[in-house]
């Protein structure tokens, strides 16, 4: 059995979803079909996603979203007609659903009605099931995943029948509807994946796989063919964007294939995603890079002295609302990154006038403009000539490293660059190394 999952460019009209019916309907095994709301028709579209918000924007201001909710009533309505469906039942939904926005059921309720509406009209244009995510996928306060969802929608799913389910969102704990982070369609396709045993996840949506460098920057960009899970969640996390970064919790313990393959071009093999893979002959997967960054230094002589400094350091970090992703430590110093839209100008001024009194500190600085650019492969350790072309490669470029992280992860070699080289380091590190 196979699950699919496909994005709002594979829903966006009704050209589309007739290609999303020709790819399930070749292969018997592809049996759960998660469904994102329309997405862009072209780069100057919307998606239903956005207005949905707009809408409830509006809601909340006392106003009507009448204005904004006739283009998405007029979005669904285009593709039905598209799609030979009789509109009239729909349209009673989707008036139902404007009211209930009007009426001030939120940002989430709003949100997730692009996903219901979609799932529901695709499951009548290809004559299977309407499973909705709500009563069955819980979602806890932090956005994971509650355990009970699997047992929920094992009980639920029959063996021998074909669903379409609306991705992006579930209910709290309550029975309240919530959604995922933007682009969580992915992630209740993983969930699916795993309560239905499946033997692989795929990922549909418009290239042809993950690619092993942006290829916006690099002309020649290739697809990545076989990559691991850590692999990806290590090129989530330096800014490549194809796969929600939290979908993989649900299929790595199983350890469930992820395919993520192409709408538009079917016959494409896209990219494998896998628990292990040999790293010999390749051994990275691919280079990214993430802008966005501040860094703060601290020193102070025998800053460690004294046992648990580092702790109530980062508790004082947190309370001025501070999350540092990357660390470094020095005898007498400790570095940390952090992404800069968490605090403003003046929080960071005050957190540092507090840090340097508590602490007594010697000194405090803190920087803005900084990238993180990851390379990434299990084969990363292995390759001892790989340092000496990753820092040959910025030297030729008069590019000057900040730092160089290697072994945190085994999985990833991480540098910082000033954010104004950010992709002049990516295109020289992807040339010197692919
Ligand atoms: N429609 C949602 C979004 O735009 C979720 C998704 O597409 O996965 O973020």
């Amino acid at each position: 059995m196979i699950v699919c999952k496909f994005g709002g460019s594979s829903v966006a009209d009704a050209k589309q979803i007739k290609k999303v019916k020709a790819i399930v309907e070749a292969d018997p095994k592809r049996q759960i079909v998660i469904v994102s709301a329309p997405g862009k028709r072209d780069k100057d579209d919307e998606k239903v996603t956005d207005m949905l918000y707009a809408c409830n924007a509006l809601a909340q201001q006392g106003l009507t979203c009448k204005p904004v909710f006739k283009k998405i009533a007029d979005r669904y309505t285009s593709i039905l007609e598209g799609l030979g469906i009789e509109k009239k039942p729909f349209v009673a939904v989707l008036e139902e659903v404007r009211q209930m926005i009007d009426a001030g059921h939120g940002a989430e309720y709003a949100a997730s009605r692009g996903e219901y509406l979609s799932a529901r009209m695709i499951a009548a244009y290809l004559g299977w099931d309407f499973l909705d995510a709500d009563p069955y996928i819980v979602i806890n306060p932090d956005g994971t995943v509650h355990e009970q969802s699997y047992e929920n929608l094992r009980k639920v799913l029959k063996k021998d029948r074909k669903y379409i389910v609306p991705g992006f969102y579930g209910c709290d704990i309550e029975g309240k509807v919530k959604t995922f982070s933007r682009g969580g369609s992915d992630i209740t396709g993983a969930i699916l994946s795993s309560a239905a045993d499946a033997e692989s996840y795929e990922n549909w949506t418009d290239v042809s796989g993950v690619y092993s460098v942006d290829p916006r920057l690099v002309d020649d960009a290739k697809v990545i063919k076989t990559m691991t899970y850590r692999e990806l969640r290590e090129l989530a996390g330096v800014g490549a964007n194809v796969f929600h970064e939290e979908a993989i919790a649900p299929v790595i313990a199983a350890q469930i294939p992820i395919n993520v393959k192409n709408t538009n071009a079917p016959a494409d093999m896209g990219t494998m995603i896998v628990n292990e893979r040999t790293s010999e002959t390749t051994p990275l997967a691919g280079v990214s890079a993430k802008k966005g960054y501040s860094r703060i230094t601290l020193r102070k002589l025998m800053l460690f002295k004294q046992s648990g400094t580092r702790h109530a350091l980062l508790t004082m970090l947190h309370v001025f609302g501070i999350r540092p992703s990357f660390s470094l430590f020095g005898v007498d110093s400790i570095v940390w990154f952090f992404e800069t839209s968490q605090a403003s100008e003046s929080v960071l001024k005050a957190m540092c006038t507090r840090l340097a009194s508590e602490f007594s500190l010697d000194a405090i600085e803190v920087d803005h403009n900084h990238a993180i650019v990851g390379v990434v492969g299990e084969g990363v350790m292995d390759h001892r000539d790989l340092i000496a072309k990753v820092v040959g490669a910025l030297d030729r470029e008069s590019i000057s490293l900040n730092f160089l992280n290697f072994g945190a992860s085994e999985t990833s070699l991480l540098l910082g660059v000033h954010a104004d080289k950010t992709q002049d380091a990516v295109i020289a590190l992807y040339n010197a190394l692919f």
